[in-house]
């Protein structure tokens, strides 16, 4: 998404552009791998020493309300955040937290379907499958 689009999105939702906040955005819209905010505040701090951890979290919950971010919570650590907002499979490590993405016709054509049985109108998704990564499965041993 272009910078500009990004400053009407938030204006319109009566939300402030501020150069911590554009960085933020930059950052975790163009990550693959699901940062955590921690994460994010620990690389924007080297650029944004006076950034805070309330200042990421407020802005990718900005990014979630206006649906171009999804927070993926989970029970036993902190979220993480995706730019992808489209359907597709999460391989999660349980161990190291590793995530992948998978994505094939395979599910947008099971997802279409699913929607179509449903009659509904779905505004996000999640579909997440659970198994220690190859790393993790050496260690293990
Ligand atoms: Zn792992
Ligand atoms: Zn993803």
């Amino acid at each position: 998404m272009e910078t500009q689009q990004l400053i009407v999105k938030f204006r319109s939702k009566g939300y402030k552009v501020t150069p911590q906040r554009l960085a933020i955005c930059e950052f975790v819209l163009s990550s693959k791998d699901h940062p955590t905010a921690d994460r994010i505040h620990q690389e924007l701090k080297k650029k944004y020493p006076t950034m805070s951890l309330a200042t990421v979290y407020q802005t990718l919950h900005i990014l979630s309300e206006i649906g171009l971010l999804q927070e993926l919570g989970f029970t036993y650590t902190t979220s993480r955040y995706d730019p992808d907002t489209s359907p597709h499979i999460h391989i999660i490590c349980k161990k190291c937290g590793k995530i992948q993405d998978y994505k094939s016709e395979s599910i947008e054509r099971l997802w279409a379907q699913v929607v179509e049985e449903l009659k509904i109108k779905p505004i996000g998704q999640r579909l997440d499958i659970y198994r220690y990564c190859d790393q993790c499965q050496k260690s293990e041993n």
